[in-house]
């Protein structure tokens, strides 16, 4: 059962280390209503050095029962965030509605259970423990040279800074995945909120700082800093204490923590999920049958939640040559369209800067010019060219961040799978086409396959499930490192390293690696996969 509630939860503006409200000497500042511009009435008060200091020291103290911990009980931490925040998700919508302006239902309702399904997700994965990959090489006194006992499995880093992003107020913010996969894996975890929704932020922190306390671990496990600028995440990506980060934002601020993590005496990983224009490929077949219905829901996709999406369709290809419905309905769909509000004004002025650069340089469609001036409202837009041009200015391939998207008409398959050798990483690529185009253009998938975390046939690339197979990752600049996921299990991955252990008694062991595996996990054992016995 829940013990949140809203009385025993106003908000404090402070920060929260290791389950204490702190001072709050720093600089202030004020979330916004994205509607109106308008500050809200919330004053939130910076953290400190000290206050990283405190935060990182409380987590390396909190680490090792977090580490030796079970997979249940961890779960049973998971768990109850999760209960936690449903039973308080009405009055988080209502606060992230305040200060994101996105929709009560389905937006935010809809990522609340996205939310509390991702913390479930890793909770099943780590309550039933085989996720740690326990290999194990008994000795083997014939072999020349003799071999010794050798077991491995991942263990947890340490203390883990989570960066909240902007656009996803709960499912990667505070108790987002970021922070779920790290918590499962047994690694504390400090959040620098965002400033954009300062107070979600807050009410999500505090129930899992009260959930951590509820559960017996240490209260350093989970820890929330506030800043209006950017003194405490780099003092926390600086810290020696920290072992790893998880970022999601802009390419500009994941570099900047990559470049601070690098520097280091000891370098750590970082998880950045940073820019990605998710180009889309339509082949001539399918362009011709269906193109109405393909600029239809492009077009649903462009705009989605504002454009403000990682995965949002930010570049097409199409041999558009004969193609004069598909281009038209793009047209007329965007230029029908409404103003959106953008999440931050940082994010408005980032949008109205990128397209008053295009408008020069392309033809446009759609008013994104025209934005009123109280809030932080933006037009969509659709700009085109052509493949030359695209070709000659690098920038056009860069993510600009709201409801806007590029056509780049091509003469045909040739210039399409040049575009897509020319491309840099991205988070997902799309291709779409009949059985036949599919068929014929096997190389374009070939090429994409080294440009893209997650290929989509025939689909749009918004809309992330949380699964096991999904790869919400790609080749820098779309992912800091390519190798990893930020949604989905597999993301348990990047906050653990393996760790062997040579010819130790059975009683010292931990139980993942004892030869009787009283878990009851899958193992490789001497080379055989032994699948978790079923009861
Ligand atoms: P952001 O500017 O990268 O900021 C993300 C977080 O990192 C914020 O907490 C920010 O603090 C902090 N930060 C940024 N630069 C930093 C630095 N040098 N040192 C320490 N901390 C730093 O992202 P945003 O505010 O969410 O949006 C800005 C742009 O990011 C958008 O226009 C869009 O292009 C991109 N974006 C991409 C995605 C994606 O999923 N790929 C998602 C959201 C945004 P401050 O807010 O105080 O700067």
């Amino acid at each position: 059962m829940s013990t949140f509630s809203m009385e025993k939860h106003q908000l404090t503006g402070r920060s929260l280390i290791a389950g204490e409200t702190a001072a709050g000497h720093g600089e202030t500042f004020f979330g916004f209503n994205p509607v109106d511009g308008r500050a809200l009435e919330q004053e939130f008060f910076s953290a400190s050095i000290e206050d990283v200091d405190c935060a990182v020291n409380a987590a390396l103290e909190a680490f090792a029962a977090l580490a030796e911990s079970t997979g249940k009980e961890r779960s049973a931490l998971l768990r109850s965030i999760a209960a936690a925040i449903e039973a308080a998700a009405p009055q988080l919508a209502e606060q992230a509605h305040l200060e994101t302006a996105l929709p009560r239902t389905p937006r935010l309702a809809g990522e609340i259970a996205r939310t509390t399904g991702q913390l479930r997700l890793f909770a099943a994965m780590v309550e039933e423990g085989s996720w740690v990959q326990a290999h194990i090489d008994t000795a083997d006194a014939n072999r020349t040279p003799p071999r010794p006992d050798l077991r491995s499995m991942l263990r947890p880093l340490g203390p883990v800074a989570v960066f909240g992003a902007s656009n996803f107020p709960f499912a990667f913010s505070v108790a987002g995945g970021d922070t779920a996969s790290a918590l499962a894996a047994g690694n504390p975890v400090i959040v620098k909120a965002h400033p954009a929704h300062p107070g979600t932020s807050e009410l999500v922190g505090r129930i899992v700082s009260d959930a951590v306390k509820a559960s017996g671990f240490p209260a350093g496990v989970f820890s929330l800093l506030f800043d209006r600028g950017h003194q405490v995440g780099a003092a926390l990506v600086q810290h020696p204490g920290v072992r790893a980060v998880g970022f999601t934002g802009s390419l500009r601020g994941g570099r900047a923590l990559m470049d601070l993590a690098a520097q280091r005496h000891e370098p750590i990983p970082v998880y950045a999920e940073m820019g990605s224009t998710n180009p889309v490929f339509i082949l001539p077949g399918a362009l011709q049958q269906r193109g109405e219905d393909l600029a239809a829901s492009l077009h649903g996709s462009f705009t989605l939640a504002g454009g403000q999406q990682c995965t949002k369709p930010g570049v097409i290809f199409a041999p558009t040559a004969s193609a004069d419905g598909f281009v038209d309905k793009l047209r007329t769909a965007t230029r029908g369209d409404a103003a959106f509000s953008l999440l931050t004004a940082g994010i408005a002025h980032a949008y109205k800067r990128a397209i008053a650069g295009r408008s020069e340089l392309l033809t446009a469609e759609g008013a994104p010019a025209q934005d009123s001036a109280d809030g932080h409202w933006a037009s969509p837009g659709l700009f085109e060219t052509t493949s030359d041009h695209f070709f000659a200015n690098a920038d056009l391939g860069e993510e600009v961040f709201g409801p806007a998207t590029l056509l780049v008409h091509c003469s045909g398959i040739e210039e399409m799978l040049r575009a897509a050798h020319s491309l840099e990483g991205h988070l997902t690529a799309t291709v779409i086409g009949t059985d036949d185009d599919l068929m014929q253009n096997k190389q374009l998938l070939r090429v994409l396959e080294t440009k893209a975390g997650r290929l989509i046939c025939n689909g749009v690339p918004t809309g992330v499930d949380v699964c096991d197979a999904m790869i919400h990752g790609g080749p820098y600049p779309a992912t800091s490192d390519g190798r990893s996921t930020s949604v989905g299990n597999q993301a348990i991955y990047r906050f653990t390293r393996p760790v062997a252990y040579q010819n130790w008694p059975q009683a010292v062991l931990p139980p993942e690696l004892q030869d009787v595996n009283p878990l009851g996990i899958t193992r490789l054992w001497n080379g055989k996969l032994i699948p978790a016995p079923t009861s």
